[in-house]
């Protein structure tokens, strides 16, 4: 999205208990989460956003613990997305964020869905400006436009997106999109839900 009033979104985001901040880099930003960070233990979501930012690999040479799936064996991703949820902080993008301040995700085993809404007490979402839209309808057109056939093939699944790089809201047991949820505020009662929106395009 072009011409973002980043003022606004700031504001829309505090109104719900989100901490935002913006940044002009990703460069900016991974160094304000790494800070954030500190030393603590890190559970990571499914994210091109924080993968091309080579956060996972920074926070590694700083000798924080790391738990990401992505990094992990194919016998060790399941047990490594159930650590994750009890890091000390939880990571990921958003698949959109609405300029009303909503967070938006589509998952398919839900980590992401328990890391943001029942997981650590500290989180931290980095958001490129490519995730930024103007409603909820959009938000959800985005995610089926862009981040799912582009995700379906990357994983190699077997869905008609994958094939078409369209969704046919299909019912096939490789199917992604089980889960929809929108956060509309923190669902903590510790005001640690940082937002990190940078002025550049991140992630998928
Ligand atoms: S519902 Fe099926 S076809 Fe549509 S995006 Fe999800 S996995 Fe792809």
């Amino acid at each position: 999205m072009e011409n973002i009033d980043y003022e606004a979104l700031v504001k829309a985001l505090k109104s719900r208990r989100f901490l935002p901040e913006v940044f002009n880099t990703a460069e900016e930003a991974k160094a304000a989460a790494l800070n954030i960070i500190g030393t603590k233990s890190v559970g990571i979501g499914g994210s091109a956003t924080v993968r091309d930012m080579g956060l996972a690999e920074a926070l590694q040479s700083n000798g924080n613990q790391v738990y990401w799936h992505w990094l992990a064996a194919k016998e060790a991703k399941q047990a490594t997305r159930d650590k994750a949820l009890h890091a000390g902080v939880y990571m990921c993008s958003a698949n959109a964020l609405t300029l009303d301040g909503r967070l938006v995700n589509i998952d398919g085993t839900g980590n992401r869905a328990a890391g943001l809404i029942y997981g650590p007490h500290e989180i931290v979402v980095i958001v490129g400006k490519n995730k930024i839209v103007s409603s909820l309808d959009e938000a959800l057109d985005r995610i089926k436009r862009d981040a799912c056939p582009t995700n379906a093939r990357r994983l190699g699944l077997n869905t008609p997106c994958a094939k078409t790089g369209q969704c046919h809201d299909c019912r096939t047991a490789e199917r992604m999109c089980n889960v929809t949820f929108i956060l509309e505020a923190p669902t903590r009662p510790v005001n640690a839900f940082h937002v990190l929106l940078v002025k550049e395009d991140l992630g998928l």
